[in-house]
C-alpha cells in the first residue's frame, strides 16, 4: 500500500490489549469505512458546546474555567488548526497522521499543554480505553511540536461527567418550558507525556500491518469472528 492515512486515536487502538492485527488490516484496507458504523453526533455536541464555555469564559474572566485548574495554571487558549492542517507525513514509514485536539492551551513560561474532551463518567470501562487516549493526545503532541507547538509540557484528557442524580427539591432548578437542564462534572486525568518514544514504534507496526499481502489472524477469544465460521459453515452445509 502506498501512503496510509491513519488518525491518532485509531493509532492508539493498537495500544488496547484487545488490539486485533486482522481487524485493523481489514479496516486500513477499507480506507477505514466499515459497514454498520453508526456513532451518535450527540457527543461531539457536548464537545463543542464544552469547547464554547471555556472560550466564552476565558473572553468574559480572563482565565479558564475552575475545574481545569486541576491541570495547574494553564494559561490562555489559542486556535486549534483544523484537521486538514494538523497533520505530518512519517518519512520513515509514509504514513500521514492527523488529528484535531480539542483544546491547546498556552502557559505563561510560552509551553502548550493539549488536552481532550470525554462526554463519559470515568468509570472502570473508561480506564480501559486509557492506553488508546494515551497514545491519542501523545500523537497530538507528536503532530503539535512538527507545527510549532513547541515546546509542549503536557497532555491531559478532560472527562466531562453527566450529572444523573436528581431529588424533588433540585427539580425546579433543571426544568424549563421547552425542556430541562444536565450538568457535566469536569474530572482532569493529566497523562504521560511520551509522543517521541511512543509514537514511531506504533507507527511502523502500522506499516508492517497494512503491508501484509492478506489478512493476518484474528483475535483467538473474539466470538464476533467464530459466529461468522458458523455462519459460514451453515450457507455451506
Ligand atoms: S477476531 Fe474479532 S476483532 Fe479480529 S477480525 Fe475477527 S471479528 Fe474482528
Amino acid at each position: 500500500m502506498g501512503q496510509i492515512r491513519i488518525s491518532a486515536k485509531d493509532l492508539g487502538g493498537l495500544a488496547l490489549p484487545n488490539f486485533c492485527p486482522r481487524c485493523f488490516w481489514v479496516r486500513m484496507h477499507c480506507a477505514n469505512k466499515l459497514p454498520f458504523q453508526i456513532f451518535p453526533g450527540i457527543f461531539s455536541s457536548i464537545d463543542s458546546y464544552t469547547k464554547k464555555i471555556t472560550s466564552v469564559h476565558f473572553a468574559r474572566y480572563n482565565r479558564l474555567p475552575l475545574w481545569l485548574s486541576k491541570l495547574g495554571n494553564l494559561g490562555k487558549p489559542v486556535k486549534v488548526p483544523h484537521y486538514s492542517q494538523f497533520r505530518i507525513v512519517d518519512q520513515n514509514t509514509d504514513i500521514l497522521l492527523w488529528g484535531m485536539p480539542d483544546e491547546i492551551f498556552q502557559r505563561e513560561d510560552g509551553s502548550y499543554f493539549i488536552i481532550d474532551y470525554k462526554t463519559a463518567k470515568f468509570t472502570q470501562t473508561q480506564d480501559r480505553l486509557l492506553p488508546m487516549y494515551e497514545v491519542q493526545l501523545n500523537g497530538y503532541a507528536y503532530i503539535g511540536r512538527r507545527q510549532g507547538f513547541h515546546p509542549i509540557s503536557g497532555i491531559g484528557l478532560v472527562y466531562m461527567q453527566p450529572q444523573t442524580d436528581l431529588t424533588q427539591d433540585e427539580l425546579d432548578l433543571f426544568l424549563k418550558e421547552d425542556g430541562f437542564l444536565m450538568s457535566f462534572a469536569g474530572h482532569v486525568l493529566s497523562l504521560k507525556l511520551e509522543a517521541e518514544q511512543r509514537i514511531p514504534p506504533l507507527l511502523q507496526k502500522v506499516r508492517s500491518i497494512v503491508d501484509l499481502a492478506s489478512p493476518p489472524p484474528g483475535n483467538q477469544d473474539c466470538s464476533d469472528c467464530k459466529l461468522l465460521d458458523q455462519l459460514i459453515q451453515m450457507m455451506k452445509g
